[in-house]
């Protein structure tokens, strides 16, 4: 596909997106500013995730750190990198540097490990703790009760500042049926809130993929992660 017809193809796909976002913030009454579109590239030619930042996305989410590293190369240090998948001790001193914020927050032993990481850099970091809301066993995360717990851990710790909560639904083709993960996940950030010191501002809920995320709109998120929707028809 030549680069006039890939972008034409992109357009398309992220007003497509945009109107639906738009819809599903007015029917929630709010704002649309509220939510910020990350575009996870993941499954995505090169190419295309190039000319993502003419077309106005500045987010950018990889489920792979050396996918994000090289990707992070190709594209102007404008973009925001979001960290979206199971990030190994190995990876982190690189991974650091690169993003804006990571999603999965999935372990104990890796918020220890982002402490002690970012001390060394002498950088804070932002982290979503992922919740395992929908139970599946495939599923990463901590399961929704232990989250209250992880207010002594995180109150404990000056260099990784909690951001919110982050959740992978089911994958089911009613995404309806996915409305309870994420009201879970609005509910355990709320009740979280409260204990946590002012270190933490648990701002956002990174919830919705390109199945659900209208639902996940609706729940509140503030962050929703789209890769199908955004690239559909490139291969056409
Ligand atoms: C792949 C992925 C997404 C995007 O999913 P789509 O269904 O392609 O929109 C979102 N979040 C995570 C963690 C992913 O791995």
């Amino acid at each position: 596909m030549d680069e006039s017809r890939l972008r034409g193809v992109l357009r398309n796909n992220i007003d497509t997106i945009e109107e639906r976002i738009r819809a599903a913030c007015a029917r929630a009454g709010r704002s649309r500013s509220d939510v910020t579109l990350v575009a996870v590239t993941k499954s995505a030619p090169d190419e295309a995730v190039c000319l993502l930042p003419e077309l106005g996305l500045n987010h950018l989410g990889e489920n792979r750190p050396q996918q994000l590293w090289r990707k992070a190369a190709l594209l102007p240090s404008t973009v925001h990198w979001h960290l979206i998948g199971h990030l190994q001790r190995n990876k982190i001193e690189q991974t650091l540097p690169l993003v804006e914020l990571i999603h999965s927050g999935d372990r104990l032993s890796l918020l220890d490990s982002l402490e002690v990481a970012a001390q060394k850099q002498g950088q804070r970091i932002d982290v979503l703790v992922e919740v395992n809301t929908s139970g599946e066993a495939s599923k990463n995360g901590f399961a929704p009760a232990e989250v209250p717990g992880l207010s002594d851990v995180f109150n404990s710790l000056l260099f990784v500042r909690l951001g919110g909560l982050m959740t992978m639904a089911a994958l089911v083709e009613d995404a309806e049926k996915c409305r309870p993960s994420f009201a879970l996940l609005r509910d355990l950030r709320d009740r979280l809130t409260r204990t946590l010191t002012d270190q933490h501002v648990l701002h956002h809920l990174s919830m919705g993929m390109s199945n659900d995320f209208e639902v996940a709109i609706e729940e509140g998120a503030t962050l929703v992660r789209i890769g199908t929707a955004l690239f559909a028809g490139l291969a056409e």
